[in-house]
């Protein structure tokens, strides 16, 4: 059992029987804020409308099992992973839920994995649905297997193409061993302002159910809604929608924002980042004017500058392209990294804060008093979207749930 203690600074730590080291860096997890995240989403739909947590990639570099757990308590009641040993490793954990493998299987093995882990695949060519129905056939599967159709209707990613959505449908729907449970497609512009593209996907996922339906068939379960899509329209949602980053708090844009103005037709959610990114100081001093601060001196200190080194480098997730173009939190004040970031540790120009401390606490990603640091900052400077931000942080930060409230 995990058990935990207060600090003065309100932050709540494992104690050490259970995480030895005092860390150096680590990743800290606000149940709460995803509790809450989950709850607001549920705002938004129908009562009949599912949620599916996307927990792909580590839950996006959260901790997939932590994050499903807590998400199917808040109020989500389908999971989904990208691969098959994604899959594996929620059930392992003693998980029951519905989990959709998004990766369509190729080969037997993947197969018989998901059929013996009581995973549901995606399919996305006939191919696969022979595969799939082969596989069963030959292990003798009990009872048919649920599958999703997945449709490409203009992601150019994965699925059938949706002008052969009907065709498709009825050869799954002759294979033995196989249960069609749901068709469904993806967005690939719900989180733009300009809804264009994303009515076309639309309109042509309709096409293809009105397609299917006129073949005598009703497919048990739709879902399209991406975060972006579940954020901005209901007549996206479906019977399911599948969100993966809003459920971290972050938004997929900025016009999804409390405030904004855009095309989303449903009141904007106040969600909360469930992430935060902490290391500590290991080592103050002052270097004279002059010295040249990391590998290339990419900085120069132009006086005698007290600076900081901090225990967390590339190698865990922070962007060396963020270097000398990121501030970081300590005492709620923000403060200039400088010099390339290493892969281990990175420097600080503690000017403002002379008297800091080894062993003080820096937040890199997340709130500290009245200020706050989000992967959007981070995605903003490098030019890239907050999803990466989150991803990219590596196992050697240890993830630190912090319960919260234990409300429901
Ligand atoms: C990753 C993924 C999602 C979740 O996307 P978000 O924008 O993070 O909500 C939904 N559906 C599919 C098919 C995905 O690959």
């Amino acid at each position: 059992m995990l058990s935990w203690k207060q600090t003065p600074t309100g932050l709540a730590y494992a104690v050490p029987a259970v995480l030895p080291q005092c860390h150096r860096a680590w990743v800290e997890i606000d149940l709460a804020a995803l509790r809450h995240n989950v709850r607001q989403l549920r705002s938004l739909l129908a009562p009949r409308t599912q949620l599916m947590a996307i927990v792909k990639a580590d839950a996006y570099g959260h901790g997939a099992v932590l994050v499903a757990k807590t998400a199917l308590q808040a109020g989500a009641s389908w999971l989904g992973v990208a691969t098959v040993p994604e899959g594996i490793e929620l059930r392992e954990a003693g998980i029951t839920a519905p989990i959709l493998v998004l990766g369509a299987p190729n080969t037997a093995e993947q197969v018989q994995a998901i059929a013996y882990w009581h995973l549901q695949p995606t399919l996305s060519t006939p191919k696969q649905a022979l595969i799939c129905a082969e596989t069963l056939t030959a292990l003798e599967h009990p009872k048919p297997l649920p599958v999703h159709l997945m449709l490409d209707t203009g992601m150019s990613r994965q699925g059938a193409p949706w002008q052969e959505a009907a065709n498709f449908v009825q050869l799954v729907r002759r294979l033995p061993n196989l249960h069609l449970a749901a068709v469904y497609s993806h967005l690939a512009t719900a989180d733009d302002p300009d809804p264009t593209i994303m009515r076309l996907q639309h309109q042509r996922f309709e096409q293809a159910i009105a397609a299917i339906q006129a073949k005598g068939f009703t497919p048990p379960l739709l879902h399209l809604a991406n975060s972006a899509a579940t954020l901005g329209d209901r007549r996206l949602h479906y019977d399911m929608v599948r969100t993966g980053l809003a459920l971290y708090g972050l938004y997929p844009a900025p016009h999804f924002q409390p405030g904004a103005t855009g095309h989303p037709t449903l009141p904007p959610l106040n969600l909360k980042p469930v992430l935060q990114v902490k290391a500590r100081i290991t080592q103050v001093k002052t270097i004279a004017a002059g010295t040249g601060v990391s590998y290339g001196y990419q900085f120069i200190a132009d006086r005698d500058l007290p600076i900081a080194v901090v225990g967390i480098g590339y190698a865990d997730g922070v962007p060396r392209n963020l270097s000398n173009r990121m501030t970081v939190l300590i005492r709620g004040q923000r403060v200039p990294q400088i010099g390339a970031v290493t892969m281990d540790q990175l420097m600080l120009d503690v000017s403002a804060l002379p008297d800091v401390q080894v062993g003080e606490v820096v937040t890199l990603l997340g709130h500290d008093g009245d200020d706050a640091i989000t992967a959007d900052d981070w995605a903003s400077t490098l030019k890239t979207i907050s999803w990466e931000i989150l991803c990219g942080f590596k196992h050697r930060l240890p993830r630190v749930a912090i319960p919260g409230d234990s409300t429901p």
